[in-house]
């Protein structure tokens, strides 16, 4: 890949997080801009962790279109927004931020739509009102795609989480058709799913297996993992071997990107370039 030249008209973006070195989206969107011969270019940025409001305010104007936003910034970027769209109010975190030439600062939450897209390409035929589905986690991550599914018609979400009041509390704020389990009672929050899906951080290299009981879903559920880092997660890998369709976590990076990309170079990303078998390298894969 040759880095695009950069002239006075180049349009920036970013991400930011801590750390933020290990990031794939920068490969991503650049490839992208690349095929699409747009004159933009996408950069890490990693300020300290408690100087994120400085740095995103700083960047009020316009000067740099806009951002996305990863751990552990994704809270206080839509504190700091001026506007707030329905998915990352429902999220309760925003993971792309746009910066007006007025100086007010838009955020968005892209991950649902990136875990919708991720299941229909990983899992074709897979229809969330099909079924309860049960999601793992209740962070950022598992708010967002329980409001997600939710709005794409799951009759019920099953939030189940080690700490049971965090997942109650998720519960609570989201309101509807969700109900909040303890992870030791994941047998029975899996009965009769459609799809499992982990959104907890367990599973990342290095870190051991969540204790989920997948056998306990059936033998058509979808099992998918946010985690990519392994691209196939020691959850992912138990869920092959029981034979269940599996997604995995790259997808939705990528498809949550996708929005983004538009958002700040707009135009969708170009077909042409295959960004998954990029990242899958850079993966080690
Ligand atoms: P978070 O706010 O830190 O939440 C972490 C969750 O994981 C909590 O519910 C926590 O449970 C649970 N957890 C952590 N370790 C665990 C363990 N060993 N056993 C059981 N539960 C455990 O993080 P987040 O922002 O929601 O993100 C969650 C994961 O999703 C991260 O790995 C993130 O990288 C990934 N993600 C991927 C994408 C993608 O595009 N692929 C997008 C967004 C997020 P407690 O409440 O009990 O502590």
């Amino acid at each position: 890949m040759t880095r695009p030249a950069i002239t006075g008209a180049t349009v920036v973006a970013g991400v930011v997080g801590a750390p933020v070195r290990h990031s794939l989206s920068p490969l991503i969107h650049n490839a992208w801009l690349e095929a699409a011969g747009i004159d933009g270019i996408y950069v890490p940025f990693g300020p300290p962790a408690d100087g994120f409001e400085a740095f995103a305010n700083g960047l009020r104007g316009g000067a740099v279109r806009g951002l996305n936003v990863t751990l552990p910034f994704k809270e206080a970027a839509l504190a700091l927004a001026d506007k707030v769209s329905a998915q990352a109010r429902a999220a309760n975190a925003a993971n792309l931020l746009v910066f007006e030439a007025d100086g007010t600062v838009v955020a968005d939450n892209t991950d649902g739509l990136g875990l919708l897209a991720a299941l229909t390409i990983q899992a074709p035929g897979f229809d969330p009102r099909s079924g309860p589905i049960a999601v793992l986690g209740a962070g950022g991550a598992a708010r967002g795609a329980a409001a997600a599914l939710l709005a794409a018609g799951a009759p019920q979400v099953r939030i189940v989480n080690r700490t049971l009041a965090k997942a109650e509390a998720v519960a609570a704020a989201l309101g509807g058709s969700i109900v909040a389990c303890p992870l030791t009672g994941a047998a029975r929050a899996f009965a009769g799913v459609a799809a499992v899906i982990n959104a907890t951080s367990a599973g990342l290299s290095g870190q051991g297996d969540l204790d989920a009981p997948l056998e306990a879903s059936p033998s058509q559920a979808v099992v998918m993992d946010m985690v990519y880092k392994p691209l196939v997660t020691p959850f992912l890998a138990r869920a092959q071997a029981l034979g269940r369709r599996t997604v995995d976590g790259l997808e939705m990076l990528i498809r949550q990107a996708a929005p983004s990309f538009e958002a700040f170079y707009g135009r969708p990303p170009p077909s042409e370039v295959d960004v998954r078998a990029l990242a899958m390298k850079a993966l080690g894969q």
